[in-house]
């Protein structure tokens, strides 16, 4: 409730670090929340990332595990002036926010939230979004350390906590000291539903094709003129559609035009090429390279460039070397009395970027629902058994070490 009410919404068009200062001001809040709570390295950088220790404090030599979240809201849905509020004891009807009567959060929208009813739940006010995404996260690693410092008989190793900012513009892992963090391995807490872990996002790569036309003066154009952008189109009509995101879903890879700009001249298109196994991406850029080929075997004037840029790739395929991160969690989330869900995201997240940085980093659930929206909500008691899970997780990790 204290942590949304602090705007840290982060910009896209920024070429700052952080993106925005005021991400800085949720930063250092929890730094000196962390130092009131005796965990004495706390601080937040320049750029708005916040490191912190709870140290060990058992004999076992125990992998230093790392908690994370992100400080910032997606740029998609204003975070000034948030007003959270808690629904106590939630009663099943359609829930009115109260500074914009059109905005309603049903069960019949969100079927998640029948599991709450008799529980907590807590909403923006109409005109925001909640910042759940990823404030619930942070809270709950808060909770975290708040608790294992009230109960020395929990047996942990060393812990670190992560807040970074920038998450929701792409940026969350640009300016990351992971040597200043020392951690081994690392969970994002930035999940959905209770008992989500996801373990295994898309590898991703941008393809960026430029089409080069022959430009002459239009009154005079008749057998010259050959018209870049007229071939875009043809291009576009040319994808296959069963290689679409509009015809894919769970293990399907795509391709996906995102954006487009052009004069007669000169057109380029810029494309998403999608795919859990990596390998496939680049049978997805030879099946795009091959139409646009064909289209262009009717303008034998014009030309075209190719270049494929690496995004990110799938975090399972370093998760699999350190299974443990994943059955130790499993574990967790288990012993908490939940059903482990795991689901592969069509999407990335900072942990593929810090998997292959070297810091293999799966997601954990919040409770998170209806994120970069109005209508964003969380169960208080997803918030509560999430604590519950990371006090076990440090556990099965010591007690199997
Ligand atoms: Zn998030």
């Amino acid at each position: 409730m204290k942590y949304v009410q602090v705007d840290t919404q982060s910009d896209p068009h920024s070429n700052a670090h952080p993106t925005t200062e005021k991400q800085k001001h949720l930063s250092n809040m929890l730094a000196n929340e962390l130092l009131a709570l005796s965990l004495n390295d706390a601080h937040a950088d320049a750029f708005g990332y916040m490191y912190a220790t709870i140290p060990s404090n058992t004999k076992k030599n125990v992998p230093v595990i790392c908690f994370c979240s992100h400080v910032d809201t997606a740029p998609d849905c204003s975070g000034t002036n948030v007003k959270p509020i808690l629904h106590k004891q939630y009663n099943g009807e359609d829930i009115v926010l109260p500074d914009d009567n059109t905005q309603i959060i049903s069960s019949e929208m969100f079927p998640y939230l029948k599991e709450h009813i008799g529980h907590d739940i807590i909403t923006a006010s109409g005109l925001t979004l909640l910042g759940a995404d990823d404030k619930a996260g942070v809270a709950i690693i808060m909770d975290l350390v708040n608790y294992l410092t009230k109960h020395p008989e929990i047996k942990h190793g060393a812990i670190k906590i992560l807040f970074t900012p920038d998450e929701e513009v792409g940026q969350g892992t640009d300016k990351i000291d992971l040597k200043k963090l020392g951690a081994d391995f690392a969970y994002t807490l930035d999940g959905g539903a209770a008992g989500t872990l996801e373990d295994e996002t898309f590898s991703a790569d941008g393809v960026k094709v430029t089409i080069h036309g022959v430009i002459a003066h239009p009154g005079d154009g008749k057998n010259k003129l050959v018209n870049a952008m007229k071939i875009a189109g043809e291009i576009l009509t040319a994808l296959p559609f069963e290689l679409s995101p509009e015809a894919t879903e769970k293990r399907e890879g795509f391709i996906h035009p995102v954006g487009m700009e052009g004069v007669a001249e000169k057109a380029t298109i810029q494309f998403l090429i999608r795919d859990f196994i990596t390998a496939n991406l680049a049978k997805h850029e030879a099946v795009l390279k091959n139409s646009i080929e064909k289209v262009l075997a009717s303008h034998p004037k014009a030309s075209f460039e190719f270049e494929v840029k690496e995004q990110y790739r799938n975090m399972k395929e370093v998760l699999d070397q350190y299974p443990q991160i994943v059955t130790n969690a499993t574990e967790a989330i288990q012993r908490v009395g939940l059903n482990v869900i795991k689901e592969p995201i069509r999407g990335g997240t900072d942990g593929s970027r810090l998997s292959f940085m070297g810091l293999p980093c799966p997601n954990l659930f919040t409770g998170m629902q209806a994120i970069h929206s109005k209508k964003e909500w969380i169960g208080v008691k997803d918030m509560k058994h999430a604590v519950q899970m990371l006090v076990h997780l440090v556990q099965v990790w010591e007690e199997k070490s």
